[in-house]
């Protein structure tokens, strides 16, 4: 697709919404001139985005394929089944749920299916790569459950099991969530099963992160071991903006009705094509060889990181998130990404192992999708150490960044 003002759709709105189009257009540029290393952002095919700006955007279908609440859905069931039966061979789910509408709301209505209000739930601290779902209080999770938080070794920077087994033991919790923002690492599923089972509890595997990398062949699957597998759609999996779940035969109308009518309204049959097309584009060989790129991409990066001075979290990663400590270089986290900012390196900051420190977490996914590989991630992390420093111009790394994403554009121009 091209994203210019003479090709229609955006002809059409150009020229009714002169206004509006001004700021597509100009957010179409940002990201194609700037370098995306936010680990949650990906860029979606053109075939995505064409099933999202659709007529499927204009239907209402509440309910599911076949046992819709409106007339009309015939085409759309159609759609939906496509998406379930495609997510259902990728994944080896018995059963999959594509209506969540993101991955909080696939999150909520796991809780929704294993939890009544007040049961307690053991899960990644937010202070270790907990997301605001894993019990947060500014978020429904930790207003309505009781959270009891697992962290990391603050040395190693990884989970530490047997510490998660005497929480498990100690709080005896009805679900234990597995899954974080930030965890650079493969989670060990097979293990939090066991702990799940020693103290009988549910397993929610929270996947929205690696479940690309899982459809891919790049990371290990948590559908055999979770009772619910909640994912998003628009991360490594590189599909609309969105959620899922999967989920065994015997969760399957529980997990459906969690999510319509106990959670949401209508179901998104545009993003729900998306996501059938993503799905479809997941199948591929291609995207296998996507998948382990972005994990090359990410070791290579946090290695070039780590000769740079920066202290890399748990010395590596198995995925596409790198998360590192900027402290060594002089600066903390805040400080390094508005700097990188003003340079044309968009990414997070994040929870540290140690300590109250921020840390930088960036993301292989969409540097990835542009195609850039091993030679540009060390070109990257040069270019990053030296404006953290402050040894290099930041307007001459800035049309350095401009000269490198030009390489690589996301879209055909
Ligand atoms: C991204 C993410 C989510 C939430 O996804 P949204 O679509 O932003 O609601 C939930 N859990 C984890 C672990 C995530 O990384």
């Amino acid at each position: 697709m091209t994203l210019t003002t003479e090709s229609s759709p955006l002809a059409a709105l150009t020229r009714q919404d002169p206004e509006l189009a001004e700021v597509i257009l100009g957010e179409a540029a940002r990201q194609a001139d700037s370098l995306q290393l936010i680990a949650a952002e990906n860029f979606t095919s053109p075939a995505v985005l064409a099933a999202l700006g659709s007529p499927l955007a204009n239907k209402y279908a509440e309910g599911y394929p076949g046992a819709r609440h409106h007339g009309g859905c015939e085409l759309v069931d159609v759609a939906e089944r496509i998406a379930v039966d495609r997510a259902r061979a990728l994944f080896g789910a018995d059963h999959v749920n594509v209506q969540a509408h993101s991955g909080s709301s696939a999150v909520l209505a796991a809780y929704a299916v294993l939890l009544r209000p007040g049961d307690t739930v053991l899960a990644m601290g937010l202070t270790s790569g907990g997301h605001l779902t894993h019990g947060s209080p500014a978020n429904f999770s930790g207003r309505w459950f009781d959270f009891v938080p697992y962290g990391v070794d603050p040395e190693s920077g990884l989970i530490d099991h047997d510490r998660v087994r005497d929480l498990a033991r100690a709080a005896r919790p009805k679900a234990i969530v597995c899954g974080s923002i930030s965890y650079p690492r493969h989670i060990d599923y097979a293990a939090f099963r066991a702990i799940a089972d020693e103290v009988g509890a549910h397993l929610v595997a929270d996947a929205a992160h690696p479940i690309g990398l899982v459809a891919g062949g790049a990371a290990p699957s948590p559908v055999p071991y979770a009772d619910i597998v909640c994912a998003t759609t628009h991360k490594v999996l590189r599909g609309p903006r969105g959620g899922m779940l999967m989920c065994g035969a015997e969760l399957a109308d529980r997990v459906d009705r969690a999510v319509f009518p106990f959670t949401q309204g209508g179901a998104q049959m545009h993003t729900i094509a998306a996501k059938a097309v993503a799905f479809g584009e997941a199948s591929t060989p291609a995207f296998s060889a996507y998948a382990h790129q972005v994990v090359a991409n990410a070791r290579l990066l946090a290695a070039s990181l780590g000769a740079e001075g920066f202290e890399v979290t748990t010395g590596g990663t198995d995925t596409h998130i790198v998360t590192v400590d900027p402290a060594p270089l002089g600066v903390d986290g805040p400080t390094a990404r508005a700097r990188l900012a003003s340079a044309g390196v968009v990414l997070d900051i994040c929870a540290l192992p140690h300590g109250e420190g921020r840390g930088l977490r960036l993301g292989t996914a969409a540097v990835t999708t542009q195609g850039m590989g091993e030679a540009e991630m060390a070109r990257i992390a040069v270019l990053l150490s030296g404006v953290v420093r402050d040894t290099l111009d930041v307007r001459e790394v800035r049309e350095e960044v401009r000269e490198l994403t030009g390489e690589f554009p996301p879209y055909e121009r």
